[in-house]
């Protein structure tokens, strides 16, 4: 049900493309400080639920509410952003040829309106910022080196980090452990439940182990509306998540 303190409230979406319906009468709910994981099957609607929070898509019906009152429907995406919804999508999209400082320097400038610049003064309380998101990332030792020499989960993580620079309130994260090792995928369980303790993540994933290893709250979606909510364990014995997800 509404409540004016969720952070995020999908109310009946639904959208349609070329008269398949991607969302059919969605509803969705993230409290403040929540960590949501979402399976589904593909096409599913999983992604065209990300577009609509981030106003890349617009719904056909419905209504979507950030902070309470905030109507979603009604800011574009850069608004959006500046609201506190960051994104991060499947492939990481780190400035390979910085090294890990730069690429977190050039993304709190960018939180600022201030572009593809590394000659922005960076105050003492940046710099410790700039430390705390390497510590979060597990990229402290890293710092120096160019971001093309990261593993594929460390630059997942670095694009973690350069989205976290940018102080959202909600973090959207699109399979990050795709491609990870099993020792990355684990430790990026841990990752996001740390950053969730200053913010709500909502995390896509495929990676049933990684969702088990999350033990949060979990919403299954299928043909544009959610199937089931609720554990793991719940939400994995329902027939319906069965038949439509986990059995295929
Ligand atoms: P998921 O992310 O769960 O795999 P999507 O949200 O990508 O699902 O897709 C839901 C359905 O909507 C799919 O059938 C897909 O083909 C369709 N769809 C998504 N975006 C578009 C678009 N821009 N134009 C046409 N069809 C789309």
């Amino acid at each position: 049900e509404k409540t004016t303190k969720s952070l995020l409230y999908l109310d009946g979406v639904s959208v349609s493309f070329d008269g398949f319906k991607a969302l059919n009468s969605l509803s969705f709910i993230v409290e403040p400080g929540e960590l949501r994981a979402i399976i589904g099957p593909n096409g599913a609607g999983k992604t065209t639920m990300m577009d609509i929070i981030t106003g890349k898509t617009r719904p056909d019906a419905g209504a979507v509410f950030f902070k309470g009152d905030i109507d979603l429907t009604k800011k574009d995406e850069a608004e959006i952003a500046q609201l506190g919804i960051g994104r991060k999508f499947q492939k990481p999209t780190v400035f390979e040829s910085h090294t890990v400082w730069d690429n977190l320097e050039l993304a709190l400038n960018r939180s600022r309106g201030v572009f593809a610049t590394l000659f922005y003064r960076l105050t003492g309380e940046d710099k410790a910022r700039i430390e705390e998101i390497l510590t979060t990332v597990r990229l402290t030792a890293r710092r120096d080196d160019l971001a093309a020499n990261l593993s594929h989960g460390q630059k997942q993580w670095l694009e973690i980090g350069m989205l976290l620079a940018q102080e959202p309130e909600l973090l959207l994260v699109d399979e990050p452990v795709a491609g990870m090792t099993d020792a990355e995928t684990a430790e990026t369980a841990v990752l996001l439940k740390e950053i969730a303790r200053t913010r709500s993540v909502v995390v896509v994933e495929h990676d049933m182990g990684f969702i088990r290893d999350l033990g949060v709250k979990v919403t299954c979606l299928a043909e544009g509306s959610v199937l089931a909510e609720g554990s793991i364990d719940f939400v994995s014995n329902d027939p319906k998540v069965i038949e439509n997800y986990l059995g295929r």
